[in-house]
């Protein structure tokens, strides 16, 4: 069991460091361990290596059984060309090199943080629980041909049986483990792209008798997330609804410092849906939850620690229902606990609960 670490710029190698301890615990009481290789990318590797993605960086990820990314960027690099900067030349670059054909983005109100949502909480209701499954690798970002000129733009709006196949397919899978709801969205009344989507994803769905299949619109999607977003189990949609829908959804909470993501493809990356928040780096103040929720994911999806990945989650629910709060969650920043005391307490507490 192989794991590339990238703790990379900004509040990355704060909340990296927190989550290890957690994986420190789940090593402790399992008793087995984790090779971890430590890696740079982005703005860290250009001030070390000169590039975003050095061949070294690119070795361990190809060598590991998956990938634990914190995050990348910053002002430092913001001068640089385009293809030289810690965004597109290393994220960026490294999410290509796995050929990610899914992003999974699970999304979370918790009952006690309510007062952060941007939502009231007779909306929120029992709370709010939902995961949105993202093809990433087709659709209208992709399809050829696609052009620009004076007169015109245009792109092409591409979907093919396999990959809506595997999409799919993914979506039950995580759906199976769940609350066996997939709603799959798409605008199947106008695009042709979709009417294939929808005929497609009703076949797979097939072979998943437990799970209830339903179909929304985009546009009722996206209002449906505001009004009601206890609805929603598993969200499944191509890359372009999935990119504003999983954006729309990581509001729900009221900080990117819960939200985890995973994206699968040859190798599976994990980490933060947020970025490197250049605005809280090195305070010790960013929150942890976020990465250590990616370790969670890790677990499950590409160890099949699928018990010790709901122990983590637990452990985090815990730690929130008791009170602390990072800054960005707090009601009184007076008296927010820290990054490295966060990663304590959850450590603790999973020993606790194991
Ligand atoms: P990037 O270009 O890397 O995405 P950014 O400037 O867009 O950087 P984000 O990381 O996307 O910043 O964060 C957006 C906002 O959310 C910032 O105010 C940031 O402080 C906050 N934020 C993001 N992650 C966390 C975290 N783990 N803990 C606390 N606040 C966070
Ligand atoms: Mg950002």
């Amino acid at each position: 069991m192989k794991i590339a670490v990238l703790p990379g710029d900004g509040i990355g190698p704060e909340v990296v460091r927190e989550a290890l301890k957690v994986l420190e615990v789940v090593e402790k009481k399992t008793g087995k361990t984790f090779e971890k290789v430590f890696g740079h990318i982005g703005g860290d590797a250009i001030d070390k290596f000169g590039e975003p993605l050095p061949e070294e960086t690119k070795k361990i990820c190809l060598e590991a059984d998956a990938i634990f990314l914190g995050s990348v960027g910053g002002p430092k690099w913001d001068d640089l060309p385009p293809e030289k900067r810690p965004e597109i030349g290393g994220l960026l670059a490294l999410r290509k090199m796995l050929n990610l054909y899914a992003n999974i983005r699970p999304i979370k109100v918790y009952r006690s943080l309510v007062h952060v949502s941007p939502l009231k909480e007779k909306v929120i209701g029992s709370g709010v629980d939902l995961v949105t499954v993202r093809e990433l690798s087709y659709g209208v970002y992709y399809g050829q041909p696609r052009g620009l000129d004076e007169e015109k733009g245009f792109d092409t709006m591409i979907y093919d049986r396999k990959t809506v196949e595997r999409i799919a397919r993914t979506a039950f899978e995580i759906a199976k483990n769940r609350r066996k709801k997939v709603t799959s969205v798409d605008k199947a009344n106008v695009l042709y792209s979709s009417m294939l989507w929808r005929k497609v994803v009703n076949e797979v769905a097939r072979e998943y008798p437990d799970v209830e299949l339903t179909h929304m619109y985009v546009d009722n999607a996206a209002m449906q997330l505001i009004l009601k977003p206890s609805q929603f189990d598993v969200i499944l949609t191509t890359n372009m609804f999935g990119d504003i829908l999983s954006d729309e959804s990581a509001a729900l909470p009221g900080s990117l410092g819960l939200l985890p993501s995973a994206s699968f493809g040859d190798k599976n990356l994990y980490e933060p849906a947020g970025g490197s928040a250049p605005d809280i780096a090195g305070k010790n103040i960013a929150n942890p939850i976020a990465q250590i929720l990616s370790l969670a994911m890790m677990l499950e999806h590409s160890f099949g620690m699928v018990e010790e990945a709901r122990k983590i989650e637990r452990a985090v629910e815990l730690v929130i229902e008791e009170g602390y709060r990072t800054r960005d969650i707090a009601e009184d920043p007076e008296k927010a606990v820290s990054t490295s005391q966060m990663g304590d307490l959850i450590c603790k507490k999973l020993e606790e609960i194991w």
